[in-house]
């Protein structure tokens, strides 16, 4: 076991025996318009790895953060050690033993590997210098315990990511906690790192360490975690242990979803394509990019919309953005009616004829203080000039088009798109993409947080659309909205196209591929 000798009183006899070392009673958290945390109770044991699961949104990050005294509770308390605990600060939490290892490093990049590691606890000499040859000394010992061989000189910022991680990790450890938690450790990792992870995980363990572990990842979860606990929409659905739940419930859980008995039914191994009424318009061939593709291959017809499955971080937003030139590409090929598209490159890609809608309408789409017709005519601007030169009344005359076909709703073309609904706003994005004349319309969760009727209307334009003749790929965690809209739906896990359903979509065969390897 890396690290430092066990602290005195060793495993499970520190302080307090009897009950769990951390705990979340009823903690509500409230935002603005959302309640992050609905009266969620989660207990963590000493000794246990606890895997936090649950869909974007559902809370993690939140209790994690209510946990650790980033945030106040609105309701509920927090325990610690048999006590109530009101952390004012992460620094406070971590000084009473509980470190926190984000996603994001959290360290100076700009100092030495050496001194970040042993930040605060340098080890120092006469007249209370730090001592710098020790502390290097020190620090490639610690680190070499956990295979981690680097000039400890170096910058920090200037090593991988996955190198910053495990010293960010070796920190922690180092600092006698008796929680770690690890909100999605492994998701900058190569596969050697992981494992290495693992193995300090089990050391902690151990020890009498607890863990809470976040991740997307089933198969590591069912490796390393004791215990899991689920939350769905600020709710704690369920805990228990890992081992004996089959992982088809545990993604139900998670989905909110039942589970009948069709598991395999409807499925088949991806293997191509079925039907040939038509030659696919896009083909994209063993998308890879380290760490979130390995090998993606997809083909879609005119006319056609293929659904793309999966949990978050299966690399379903990766692959459209690969397909739409957002994400370079280590490996593979994207072609457009049989011509090669130049990867990497989004002008390139709409060039081709392939527009992607962004996941995230705020932060890539809208912009907010711009009218609607700006908003529309955006990217299109090129198009409708000739020889540079802007025709108004052609701008005029799309928009209004687009403005009727779409049926968005707004006082006029010059109000500001962001006085409109977020439905509104969607079809607004919208109309931007199909302004560029598309072959290939690629969609990332197209009805997240807009209100149901806009919500219908939206999966109704994307029918009429592929009615027409695009091709259309549709990405969306509404598993009903995928098994209603899609004609065939691809399920990626890890990275990887993990199966294929045609014919007969169901929610249950869709979990199913999600699920693969059967029973955890
Ligand atoms: P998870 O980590 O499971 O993806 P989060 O805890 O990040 O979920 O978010 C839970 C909910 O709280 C989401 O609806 C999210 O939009 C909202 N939320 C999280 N942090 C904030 C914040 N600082 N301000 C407003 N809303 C937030
Ligand atoms: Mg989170």
């Amino acid at each position: 076991m890396p690290g430092r000798d066990a602290p005195g009183s060793g495993a499970g006899t520190a302080g307090r025996t009897a009950g769990p070392v951390l705990e979340a009673r009823d903690a509500v958290k409230v935002f603005p318009g959302v309640t992050a945390l609905d009266g969620v109770s989660f207990s963590l044991d000493q000794g246990e790895v606890h895997a936090l699961v649950g869909e974007n949104g559902a809370g993690k990050s939140t209790l994690i953060k209510v946990l650790t005294g980033v945030y106040r509770l609105d309701g509920g308390e927090v325990r610690y050690r048999g006590e109530r605990a009101e952390f004012g600060s992460p620094l406070e939490a971590q000084r009473a033993g509980i470190a926190t290892i984000y996603q994001e490093v959290n360290l100076v990049p700009q100092m030495s590997v050496a001194r970040n590691l042993l930040l605060g606890r340098e080890p120092r000499g006469r007249l209370g210098l730090i001592d710098f040859a020790a502390m290097r000394e020190r620090a490639t010992a610690v680190l070499r315990e956990y295979g981690i061989d680097v000039d400890v000189r170096r910058p920090l910022g200037s090593l991988g990511l996955g190198v910053q991680q495990m010293v960010a990790l070796a920190r922690a450890i180092q600092a006698d906690a008796r929680v770690v938690i690890m909100d999605e450790p492994t998701s900058s990792l190569e596969p050697r790192e992981v494992e290495t992870l693992f193995a300090v995980i089990a050391g902690l363990k151990a020890r009498g360490t607890a863990i809470v572990y976040v991740s997307h990842r089933l198969e590591e979860l069912y490796r390393i975690c004791d215990r899991v606990t689920v939350l769905r929409d600020g709710r704690a659905v369920h805990t228990g242990p890992l081992a004996g739940l089959d992982r088809l419930r545990l993604i139900s859980l998670m989905l909110g979803r039942a589970v009948s008995e069709v598991r395999a039914e409807g499925l088949t191994k991806f293997a191509g394509h079925h039907d040939s009424a038509g030659e696919p318009v896009l083909r994209a061939e063993g998308l890879a990019r380290r760490n979130l593709l390995r090998g993606v291959s997809l083909a879609v017809r005119p006319g056609e919309i293929v659904g793309l499955g999966g949990l978050l971080g299966s690399g379903r937003s990766e692959t459209a953005k690969a397909i739409a030139g957002a994400l370079p590409l280590d490996e593979g090929r994207v072609s457009v009616n049989g011509r090669a598209v130049p990867g990497g490159s989004v002008p390139a890609a709409i060039e081709a004829g392939v527009v992607l809608l962004p996941e995230d309408r705020k932060a890539e789409g809208i912009v907010p203080t711009l009218s609607v017709r700006d908003n529309i005519a955006l990217a299109a601007l090129p198009r409708l000039s000739r020889a540079g030169i802007v025709s108004e009344a052609e701008v005029d005359r799309v928009v209004a088009a687009f403005v009727d076909r779409l049926r968005i709703k707004a006082a006029g073309p010059h109000q500001p798109a962001g006085e409109l609904s977020g439905g509104n706003q969607q079809k607004v994005l919208l109309a931007r993409w199909l302004a560029m004349n598309p072959k290939v319309l690629l969609l990332d969760e197209p009805t997240r947080g807009i209100d149901v009727g806009a919500k219908a209307e939206v999966q109704a334009l994307i029918d009429e659309l592929a009615g027409d003749g695009l091709a259309v790929v549709l990405i969306s965690s509404d598993l009903e909205e995928l098994v209603e809209g899609s004609d065939r739906v691809v399920v990626l896990r890890e990275g990887a196209v993990a199966g294929e359903l045609h014919d007969d979509i169901t929610e249950d065969g869709i979990m199913a591929v999600i699920a693969g390897g059967g029973h955890g």
